[in-house]
């Protein structure tokens, strides 16, 4: 897909134009009414120069007191103070001078004004021209100020060779099905119509970022081979109220005239919000929603237009916005899994030089929990590392270490640890790991290694895959927690001391045993009654909590008591594998690194 622009021009263009009207304005207009600017002269040199015959007009004022005269070849004004001379007149007369000078006033009066007119002629006109450029650059497009800001100036993407199709986005299998539909139907419409059936109006692509929701509906548009209108929710909204709604106007308006198109709004929460009509609400952003709604509701299903757009944020939506006749169709954008990430993996793998050796499926498990943006930033990130080591094409090891990059930060090269710390850190990662291991009899982890990272974690643990599945039993979680505080366990069991190191674990423990008691039900004691409500779930997953106090003050006891007791698990467990906690600690220690395998290998052996 191509955007298509309008060309620029530079500041120093506009420049030179003002400077060249200032010069020649100095050069033809000045030298012209310098000619009828009055000089005021002394009265000997008025006398003098009638003497010499060198005054060609002049007119006696005697209620001014003052004479006027021009000098004979006309290139001069001058004044002269009246000097009681009863010989004036006679002097005039021998000098043969005219003294009908009517025109010396009526001429110099129309120079002075046009000398005080021309100049503010010629600033305005620069001013404005100015200001019109600068509204230009501001909406885009021509047409004088006010009509400018009220352009929707989206971005028409055309059809070029180069456009998205469906293969290029990979794994979101049911995402593709679903829009595949448009497709057919912006193709084929008469097959719809003929039958009664109408497109939806609108489609949200919900789902977290970095998910493809954008490259989805660039697809869409690149499969069915017709317009794409592509803005921002956050463009519509302006400083002035109105011009957000006169957007969402001017942007239906073009989208109809080149139906059957396809207009995708991104990021809408930005304008969808809910409207709560609380006081310092944002009228600019409410009314334009309104337009919006008014807009969907405005054309009939069959014109063609389709809408796509996307959020990560559904739940703030105004309901007015999701229910059915607008975005009557929610598409979920997830997370990728398994078989998507080795999917998308492949797709961008295509772009670089990469060994044919590569186990995408591998590289695909070790990447658990990544989205789409961060798997071809994995495999950008590998393109690079091999070009720094001089190498031609990217191998495994590059993309294995990327996804580190990607997730951890790169390798902090000089930061010394000292050996107790290292030691330390050894211990604590293979406490969370020997925990996991007991507890599931299988090998938890794909790798650990104790290299620190400049995202600041001093050891990294790469979890094995756990394969797709959807519920957690009590017991799983619970063992989670106990995984989580094994790592301080072994720091307490071992040195008999703890560390700040244990931060995360602490944070994500007590997050989970929280969620068991007041979203799960799986507390004793308040059974099946939620406490919390989850408000992001795509961006975060924070809950606010919705309980009295005393209620809340139960809830803080129990998940202390829950936490207490599965650190106390994990401390058991630790103390009766504690032969097997010190040889793999020694061999992280020594290694640095120690795989799955290995791990097992010692554990089993
Ligand atoms: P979103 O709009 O959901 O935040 P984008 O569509 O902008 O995400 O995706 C960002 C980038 O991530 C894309 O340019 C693409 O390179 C990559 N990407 C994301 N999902 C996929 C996918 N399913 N297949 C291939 N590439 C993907």
């Amino acid at each position: 897909m191509k955007e298509v622009k309008s060309p620029k021009r530079p500041l120093l263009y506009y420049y030179c134009v003002v400077l060249l009207v200032v010069t020649l304005f100095n050069f033809l207009a000045m030298p012209w009414m310098s000619q009828y600017r009055i000089q005021e002269v002394d009265y000997n040199t008025f006398v003098s120069m009638v003497e010499a015959g060198q005054v060609g007009q002049a007119e006696i004022q005697e209620q001014d007191n003052r004479i006027l005269f021009t000098a004979k070849d006309g290139s001069a004004v001058y004044k002269t103070a009246m000097v009681p001379d009863t010989q004036l007149t006679q002097r005039l007369l021998d000098a043969g001078v005219s003294t009908s000078g009517v025109e010396i006033e009526q001429a110099s009066l129309l120079v002075q004004l046009l000398g005080w007119i021309i100049p503010l002629v010629i600033f305005i006109a620069i001013g404005q021209f100015m200001s019109r450029k600068m509204m230009q650059k501001m909406g885009g497009g021509s047409g004088s100020m006010m009509f400018n800001m009220g352009k929707s100036n989206a971005k028409v993407y055309v059809q070029s060779s180069e456009g998205i199709k469906f293969s290029d986005v990979a794994g979101e299998d049911e995402a593709k099905e679903n829009l595949a539909e448009i497709v057919d139907y912006l193709h084929n419409p008469g097959k719809y119509q003929e039958i009664g059936a109408s497109m939806p109006k609108g489609i949200l692509l919900v789902g977290p970022p970095g998910t493809g929701k954008t490259m989805l509906a660039k697809a869409v548009a690149g499969e069915a081979g017709v317009p794409f209108f592509s803005m921002s929710g956050s463009e519509f909204v302006e400083m002035f109220v109105g011009m957000g709604a006169s957007k969402v106007r001017d942007l239906f308006k073009q989208a109809k005239e080149k139906a059957p198109c396809i207009v995708f709004i991104d990021e809408i929460d930005a304008i969808g919000k809910k409207r709560d009509g609380q006081m310092g609400g944002n009228d600019e952003r409410e009314q334009t929603l309104n337009q919006l709604l008014t807009e969907m509701d405005g054309f009939e299903g069959n014109t063609g237009v389709i809408i796509l757009a996307a959020t990560n944020r559904p739940e703030s939506l105004d309901p007015a916005l999701t229910r059915p006749g607008r975005f009557d169709r929610r598409v979920p954008v997830e997370l990728p899994d398994l078989k998507g990430r080795e999917d998308i993996l492949r797709v961008h793998a295509k772009k670089i030089k990469i060994a044919d050796s590569v186990d995408f499926n591998k590289v695909a498990r070790m990447a658990s929990g990544a989205s789409g943006a961060e798997l071809a930033n994995i495999v950008n990130e590998a393109a690079l590392r091999a070009v720094r080591d001089g190498r031609r094409y990217a191998t495994q090891a590059d993309l294995e270490e990327s996804i580190e990059v990607v997730i951890a930060g790169y390798q902090k090269k000089n930061a010394i640890m000292t050996d107790r710390e290292k030691l330390i850190v050894s211990y604590h990662e293979i406490g969370h790991a020997l925990v996991a291991a007991r507890q599931t009899n299988s090998a938890p982890v794909q790798k650990i290694t104790i290299v620190p990272r400049t995202s600041g974690a001093l050891g990294y643990t790469m979890q094995v895959e756990e394969g797709n599945h959807y519920l957690m039993s009590k017991e799983e979680i619970e063992n989670k927690i106990a995984t989580y505080t094994g790592g301080r366990a072994a720091e307490e069991l071992v040195f008999g001391s703890i560390t700040t190191g244990a931060s995360n674990d602490i944070e994500q423990a007590t997050k989970l045993a929280r969620a068991m008691i007041t979203r799960y039900g799986m507390s004793d004691d308040f059974g099946m009654v939620a406490m919390e409500t989850v408000t992001n779930q795509y961006l975060g997953g924070d809950a606010s909590l919705a309980c009295s106090a005393e209620t809340q003050a139960r809830i803080d006891k129990q998940v202390v008591e829950l936490v207490k007791r599965q650190y106390g698990k994990a401390a058991a467990i630790l103390t009766e594998n504690r032969e097997k906690l010190d040889e793999l600690a020694r061999f992280l220690y020594e290694k640095e690194t120690i795989t799955g395998e290995e791990f097992m290998q010692i554990l089993n052996g």
